[in-house]
C-alpha cells in the first residue's frame, strides 16, 4: 500500500493505472476509521481493480464554531487498517495541497443543500462538494463509494455527478452500526458514557418510524410527532431536526406515496449525531 501526499505524486500513480486500463476506486474519508469506513472498502472491491481511500479533514466543510480543531486523528491507526483490508493507496494530503494560496473555486448544489443538516450548516454541503470534486478530478476514479449514513451528503453527490455530467458509477452503502443500533461515527469518540446511552435516542426514535410506517400509517405529520415524543424533553439532548422527507428533493411530505427517509440530527451535549432510515411503500 502506497501513501501519497502531493497531488504531482498522485497523479503519476493513477496515471499509469489509467493508462493500463485499470478500474480505479476511491473512498473519500475524514480519517479516524472504523469498521463503517471499512465495509465501504469491501463493497467497493468488486467493482475495481485498485483501491484508493482519501484521508483528508476538510476545513471547508466545518463552520467556525464546529470541531475542526479536534476532530480525531490518528493516521497510524488508519494506515494499519487499510493495508489490513487491502487498500492499494491513500492519499493524505495536507490543507496547502488541496488549497493554496489563493484558491477560490466553488462547487455548490444549490436547494438539495439548504435542507436539513443544510439548516444548521449553511456552507457544509458547498465544502463537502467542494472537495469530493477535487478528489474525483485528482484520482480520476472510476467509481467512488459513499455511506447511506449521510444520505443528504451521498445525495448531493449524486445530484452533482449528474449535473456536471461526471463520469463515474457511485457506490452508496448501507449504514454499519454498533450491537446496539447506534450509527458508527467517528464523531461516537466524543460521547462520555452518559452521553453514549443518550445518543442510542437517535436511531430510536427513527425505529419508531419504521415500526408504524412497517404497520401502514402513511401519515408523515404523524410519524414526525412520534420521532419527537421518543425523544422529549430527555436532559443533554437537543433536537436539531427529525423529518419525514421525499427521498429525492429533500422536502418535507405529507401522505407517503413514494420512498421517504426518515432522517435526524441531535446534539448529545456538544457532539451532533446524525442517522436515517428509508421507507419505501
Ligand atoms: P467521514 O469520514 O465521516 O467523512 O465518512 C467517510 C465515508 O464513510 C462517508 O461516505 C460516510 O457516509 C461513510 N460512513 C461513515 N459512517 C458510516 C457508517 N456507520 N456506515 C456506513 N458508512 C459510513
Amino acid at each position: 500500500m502506497t501513501i501519497l501526499r502531493t497531488a504531482l505524486e498522485l497523479k503519476e500513480r493513477v496515471g499509469g493505472w489509467h493508462d493500463q486500463h485499470i478500474r480505479i476506486g476511491l473512498i473519500p474519508t475524514m480519517g479516524f476509521l472504523h469498521q463503517g469506513h471499512l465495509s465501504l472498502v469491501d463493497h467497493i472491491r468488486t467493482h475495481c481493480d485498485k483501491i484508493i481511500v482519501s484521508i483528508f479533514v476538510n476545513p471547508k466543510q466545518f463552520a467556525p464554531n464546529e470541531d475542526l480543531a479536534r476532530y480525531p486523528r490518528d493516521f497510524q491507526r488508519d494506515e494499519g487498517l487499510l493495508a489490513e483490508r487491502g487498500v492499494d493507496a491513500i492519499f493524505y494530503p495536507t490543507i496547502d495541497i488541496m488549497y493554496p494560496d489563493g484558491y477560490c473555486t466553488y462547487v455548490e448544489v444549490e436547494e438539495l443543500g439548504k435542507v436539513l443538516c443544510g439548516q444548521s450548516r449553511p456552507d457544509h454541503f458547498r465544502g463537502v462538494t467542494t472537495v469530493v470534486a477535487k478528489l474525483f478530478n485528482l484520482t480520476k476514479c472510476d467509481i467512488a463509494a459513499f455511506g447511506q449514513k449521510d444520505y443528504q451528503q451521498s445525495h448531493i453527490i449524486s445530484k452533482m455527478v449528474k449535473d456536471l455530467n461526471i463520469d463515474l458509477k457511485l457506490l452508496i452503502c448501507p449504514i454499519v452500526r454498533e450491537a446496539d443500533g447506534l450509527a458508527m461515527s467517528s464523531r461516537n469518540i466524543y460521547l462520555n458514557p452518559e452521553e453514549r446511552k443518550n445518543a442510542l435516542y437517535l436511531h430510536r426514535a427513527i425505529r419508531k418510524a419504521r415500526t408504524l410506517f412497517e404497520n401502514g400509517v402513511r401519515d408523515a405529520q404523524q410519524l414526525s410527532q412520534e420521532m419527537h415524543r421518543e425523544i422529549g424533553q430527555t436532559s443533554g439532548i437537543k433536537i436539531d431536526y427529525l423529518e419525514i422527507v421525499d427521498a429525492e428533493t429533500l422536502q418535507p411530505v405529507g401522505i407517503i406515496d413514494k420512498k421517504v427517509v426518515a432522517t435526524g440530527a441531535i446534539f448529545v451535549g456538544k457532539t451532533r449525531l446524525i442517522d436515517n432510515e428509508i421507507l419505501n411503500p
